[in-house]
């Protein structure tokens, strides 16, 4: 039997999360799980202590300071249970025991970080759009200034909303860019802690990035369980315990993508091309009406709705015929989306943008 380790048919992936990876990571992963750095040993079935893999693990450490241009004073580690799992840690390594935090909620994974947050201690949401369906950013709000940080969602992937700048903040400054991260150029000196599970925009499920200012640790007066403090991770380098190595390694090789095709500049300009030539469409096309605020609009993940739901067999017929995959949106929002990640090539979004063209002429 004739096997190959690739796809015979290509598929456009817009799927939000775990999601599309670049072709030449998969193959360099799959070849990995055979014969790792010419070892003669599948990635594994190695120590996650043994000199490849350490290296290996340092290298994309030193991928992530390179490409969000991160000054000297950050630690970088990587982790397990997800972004969930931050939304916990953060409270836990920042809020004093009789300090405040302030969060600013702007969708499902906002709340979720709230929610861990109150249930530690003393904590603000001092702006939100949940009354508006959190189809917008909310702006004009002031920082307490005693707070111990504030804890902002760079991109909310379920609403299609995203940052298009950052507040000003004197206070410690902590943002998960689950589903941003390495899309744009920003200015990561601003923040305190950024953290992001891989399986949107870095890699697969299994690890969690975290950035951490040195000097932010250590005040909050409360014991910290071993596992969730930073400060127990950053000492071991990601390896106090056994490390989701191959999930580092793939996040490794799509660092090493972007990084070789230009870098964050390349990426940004691309997704900022991708963005437009999908946003032109659903503006100029009569059939769909977007979701999100037009100013705040995400290049990630684009929400949108039929306007004739009715329709929404045929559309779906349309874009199975076209392999187009996973443009359902939320169930909470319902609907549709399409996440346009970093590995997502142009032309994907060009098969769409045909689908909702002809699909305008046909039932328009
Ligand atoms: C997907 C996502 C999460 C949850 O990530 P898990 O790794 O599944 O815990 C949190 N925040 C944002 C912005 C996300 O997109």
């Amino acid at each position: 039997m004739e096997t190959s380790v690739m796809p015979a048919t290509k598929v456009h992936n817009f799927s939000a999360g775990p999601s599309i990876l670049p072709q030449e990571v998969l193959q360099k992963a799959a070849l990995a799980c055979t014969n790792f750095n010419n070892l003669n040993l599948s990635l594994l079935e190695v120590s996650h202590r043994s000199k490849d893999v350490v290296e290996m693990t340092d290298h994309a450490v030193s991928l992530v300071k390179d490409l969000l241009n991160l000054p000297e004073d950050y630690d970088v580690v990587f982790l397990q249970g997800g972004a969930s799992m931050q939304f916990l840690m953060v409270p836990y390594n920042l809020l004093r025991t009789d300090g405040t935090a302030a969060y600013v909620n702007t969708g499902t994974w906002a709340s979720k970080a709230v929610k861990e947050a109150r249930g530690l201690g003393n904590t603000e949401v001092i702006a939100s759009s949940e009354m508006q369906g959190f189809n917008h950013i909310p702006k004009g709000y002031t920082i307490p200034a005693d707070a111990d940080y504030l804890h902002i969602t760079s991109n909310n992937t379920i609403y299609g909303t995203q940052y298009q700048g950052f507040p000003e903040c004197e206070i410690p400054f902590v943002a998960d860019m689950s589903s941003d991260i390495f899309s744009r150029r920003f200015d990561a000196s601003k923040f305190s802690l950024i953290y992001a599970g891989a399986q949107k925009n870095m890699g697969p499920a299994g690890v969690t990035l975290a950035i951490i200012k040195k000097g932010i640790l250590g005040k909050t007066g409360r014991y910290i369980p071993t596992m969730l403090n930073y400060q127990t991770h950053i000492d071991k380098d990601s390896m106090f315990n056994t490390p989701p190595v191959f999930a580092i390694y793939v996040s490794m090789l799509t660092l090493e993508w972007l990084k070789s095709n230009g870098g964050i500049d390349w990426i940004e300009a691309r997704n900022k091309q991708k963005a437009e030539m999908f946003y032109g469409e659903l503006d100029s096309n009569e059939m769909f009406e977007g979701i999100a605020a037009i100013e705040d609009r995400s290049r990630m993940n684009a929400t949108f709705l039929l306007k004739n739901k009715n329709l929404e067999e045929d559309f779906n017929k349309m874009l199975k015929e076209a392999n187009i995959s996973g443009l359902k949106g939320h169930r909470s929002v319902g609907g549709f989306r399409a996440s346009m990640y970093n590995a997502l090539p142009p032309e994907s979004v060009q098969v769409l943008v045909d689908v909702m063209k002809e699909f305008g002429k046909k039932f328009g």
